[in-house]
């Protein structure tokens, strides 16, 4: 797009937007904004606009509070359900100090500075994320329930699925706020719904992913439902994942293709699926950050289990798609929306990128279907599973360099420290499932 500031004040008073909202996102990838009047539109792209930060999820202490946005002009979007006499538009910010530094906690800037790394190796980034949620109804008081309103399953139609149309009203108002959709399906499991943004480089598809989870809740909300990213909100059926196609690109050129190799993909692919196979225990931490992610990678339900590649078969967590020359690309399965997208596509990409660097080889591809493997033979291929839950998740994050360096100190060590309580928090509790199966056999 390349829009400049004052494309973006021209912009604005042609649409007579009223309101502008500061956007950005904290350490466990919640939106966070900041709400302006039009006049304080040029001050804000100016990166006047200070806010206080001490009052944010893992940002600073209060002695050092003072934060500033820096909007990037190209996030310009209006919010289309805006009533026309208070119009809004938004726009995605970085975090500042007063000045003028980067500040370290900022995840927006974190991925930019892992994409710039890949930039001077010579790379380009591109990612099409598939994120998969549930639409549940709300009770009398409009109380969010995890009840289905449709009983329909994989691509069905209407007139099962009542979810369509909100489903159709999300999609939509992401085309007016100028997010290209690629696909859009009913899921597995009742209420669970897909919508595959189209690919675009890696910022902004993590500022596609924020912006997409943001619209589809108020879409949701504004028709009773509530749209929920929660990984497994439902037992017994699939969870929602974020499926992430990644490429790499020199000059212009997708760099995972190569013709003269029998499987087509190239040396920096096999590297680049290498490297996310070295560190996929550590980076699961931020890829499925949640207690309830770990209910979603279990044998079963379509997610993956095995830290495995694949050109076709999708029970391990990378696939390679059938799609060769400027398409090629590796599918990482594991992700799940809960997530926050700059983290999971800094600690991904500089995953895959260690593993160029590092000139590391990727283990055969396995064409079977690991679920249906004996322990015996994962063993002989040398499959390894996953953390089965956050706790041995943050273990391997804990001791794993590449993703200090990829988060940087600052995010690193708070994210640790607020998973640690979060899981301390849970092992404390007692389960109706402990009761169910305790209280009366002992
Ligand atoms: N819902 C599955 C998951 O958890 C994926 C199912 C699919 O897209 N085929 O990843
Ligand atoms: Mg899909
Ligand atoms: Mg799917
Ligand atoms: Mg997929």
């Amino acid at each position: 797009m390349g829009l400049t500031k004052t494309d973006v004040l021209e912009k604005a008073k042609a649409l007579n937007v009223k309101f502008i909202r500061l956007q950005f996102t904290d350490i466990l990838g919640v939106v966070k904004n900041v709400a302006i009047p039009l006049q304080s539109l040029e001050a804000a792209l100016d990166g006047q606009i200070m806010f206080d930060g001490s009052s944010i999820e893992g940002f600073v202490r209060i002695e050092e509070s003072d934060m500033y946005l820096d909007p990037d002009p190209d996030t310009f979007a209006i919010f289309p359900w805006s009533p026309p006499e208070g119009m809004t538009a938004r726009l995605m910010c970085d975090i500042k100090h007063p000045d003028g530094s980067p500040f370290a906690g900022d995840p927006r800037t974190t991925l930019k500075r892992v994409l710039r790394e890949a930039h001077e190796l010579g790379y380009d980034i591109t990612v099409g994320p598939e994120p998969e949620f549930f639409l549940f109804e709300r009770d009398k008081d409009g109380k969010a329930t995890n009840r289905t309103v449709d009983q329909a399953g994989y691509f069905d139609l209407s007139p099962v699925d009542l979810g369509e149309d909100v489903r159709r009203e999300i999609v939509l108002t992401l085309e007016q706020m100028g997010i290209g959709i690629e696909a859009t399906h009913h899921e597995v499991s009742p209420g669970q719904h897909e919508i595959d943004l189209r690919y675009a480089d890696a910022l902004r598809t993590a500022d596609n992913i924020v912006t997409f989870r943001f619209v589809a809740r108020t879409v949701a909300l504004q028709r009773n439902f509530h749209a929920t990213f929660m990984p497994k909100p439902l037992q017994g059926v699939n969870g929602s994942g974020l499926h992430l196609h990644q490429a790499l690109f020199k000059d212009g050129v997708n760099a995972f293709q190569d013709p003269k190799h029998p499987d087509g993909i190239s040396k920096i692919g096999l590297r680049y699926i290498a490297g996310l196979i070295e560190h996929a225990k550590a980076f699961t931490a931020i890829t499925n950050p949640l207690i309830n992610s770990y209910k979603r990678l279990v044998p079963g339900y379509e997610a993956p289990v095995y830290i495995a590649w694949s050109m076709g078969n999708r029970s391990p967590m990378i696939r390679v798609p059938q799609a060769r020359g400027e398409a090629t690309r590796i599918e990482l399965r594991s992700p799940d929306p809960s997530c926050n997208p700059y983290l999971a596509l800094a600690v991904t990409i500089k995953a895959g990128l260690d593993g160029i660097k590092r000139k590391l080889d990727a283990p055969a591809p396995v064409s079977r279907n690991i679920y249906r493997m004996h322990e015996h033979e994962r063993r002989e291929y040398g499959i390894e599973n996953l953390p089965e839950d956050l706790a041995e998740a943050l273990d391997y994050f804990e001791k794993d360099n590449v993703m200090r360096e990829a988060l940087g100190e600052h995010i690193f060590s708070r994210f640790l420290e607020a998973k640690r309580i979060e899981w301390e928090i849970y092992r404390q509790q007692v389960h109706d499932w402990e009761i169910d199966q305790y209280l009366t056999v002992y």
